[in-house]
């Protein structure tokens, strides 16, 4: 009886220690590759027109402070159609 107790603990600790290394590099590594994507993504975010719904890149866009958000469009003219429209 005291014999299978023993046997018992020593399977769980084994266990244990099996399920520690499996699991620790998994944790360790799959932030890093998932970080790296949101920033390189952030970096070319491609973003719709509300007003023609283009789709492209926001650093290339022209923004328009509304209401305390900032909008995106893919040119002059569809921010001041968009500025014309809300005002009417
Ligand atoms: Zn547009």
């Amino acid at each position: 009886m005291f014999k299978n107790l023993i046997l018992i603990i020593m399977i769980v600790v084994v266990y244990k220690i099996i399920k520690k290394m499996i699991l620790e590099p998994m944790k360790s590594n799959t932030p890093y590759p998932l970080e790296k994507n949101r920033n390189e993504s952030a970096d070319d975010l491609m973003i719709k027109d509300p007003e023609c719904g283009v789709y492209f890149p926001q650093r290339q866009g022209v923004s328009l402070r509304a209401g305390g958000e900032t909008l995106y469009f893919c040119s002059e003219k569809c921010r001041d159609d968009y500025k014309n429209k809300t005002k009417a």
